[in-house]
């Protein structure tokens, strides 16, 4: 669930100030029960929006005390209108549920897909990591930006691992086609990464040599032989699993205020919960 708490219209579009020190310390004091909330490693407020929508924070939790709670740690000189709280899709992907395939593959949409990695991944400047997946016999291009910190798992799949990727898809530019970008990588199966290199003469512990196209491979050393390559499996960097961004990276999902008695309908708020606030100041 998520606390959304809101401005004052007058205070719509302007800055929003809220002591990077008290965030932290909400952080610390109420997590795991609240998450996503401060990236100590940059310093960074994770709870503020920046753009001009009424929200002033937001705070991802797993219960309504811990929630109020945090409100209480947090320190603004800015009055606000009150709070609301929802039970939201915050930190479950569930933006990510919807299957995508070849004919809901349209720009802005999202969800996620199933399909077997069809190229080496290609890292570009900015370290951004681009591949593509086979899925039912199409090819989609999938994107995964540095901010994202799973570039490093992007850029260890191989041709032949299947996976499961989530995130939305933009629309094709004049450089790129429509490509999704990536917001979850599940590995399902990975492939094995094989190598050959040229057969071991372990008497004189050296490689052996081609003798030509199909002519098999000797030692120039001892004159040993050998019919065809040695092939090594190396070991894979990245495991079964499944690969979310780190807490900085999240996209800030906040709830539209014209969602409310959308949003209403599903929850099971007891009445005797503090779900909802106005203050009066
Ligand atoms: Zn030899």
């Amino acid at each position: 669930m998520e606390l959304l708490s809101y401005r004052k219209k007058s205070k719509f579009g302007k800055e929003r100030k809220i002591s990077t020190e008290s965030v932290k310390i909400m952080q610390q004091k109420t997590f795991p029960n609240t998450f996503n909330s401060f990236d100590t490693k940059k310093g960074r407020i994770l709870i503020t929006p920046h753009g001009p929508d009424p929200v002033f924070y937001g705070i991802r939790g797993e219960n309504i005390d811990s929630l109020l709670y945090a409100t209480k740690i947090l320190k603004s000189d800015e009055k606000l209108d009150g709070y609301m709280i929802f039970k939201s899709n915050q930190g479950t992907g569930d933006h990510l549920k919807n299957e995508l395939n070849f004919e809901n593959m349209l720009p802005y949409a999202s969800g996620n897909i199933t399909g077997i990695v069809s190229n080496t991944p290609k890292i570009v400047k900015g370290g951004h990591i681009f591949f593509t997946i086979n899925s039912n016999n199409h090819e989609f291009w999938c994107a995964v930006y540095k901010p994202t910190g799973i570039t490093t798992v992007a850029s260890n799949l191989i041709k032949g691992d299947k996976i499961c990727v989530g995130g939305g898809v933009r629309k094709a530019s004049k450089n790129f086609p429509r490509i999704i970008n990536l917001e979850s990588i599940e590995i399902i199966t990975l492939e094995k990464n094989l190598s050959t290199t040229n057969p071991f003469c372990k008497k004189c512990e050296k490689k052996m040599k081609s003798k030509g196209k199909n002519q098999g491979f000797q030692c120039i050393r001892c004159g040993q032989k050998a019919i065809s390559k040695t092939t090594n499996e190396i070991s894979r960097k990245i495991k079964k699993q499944m690969y979310i961004p780190k807490a900085s990276a999240h996209r800030h999902l906040t709830r539209p205020l014209q969602r409310v008695g959308l949003i209403n309908k599903s929850i099971k708020f007891d009445k005797s919960l503090s779900w909802f606030c106005v203050y009066r100041n």
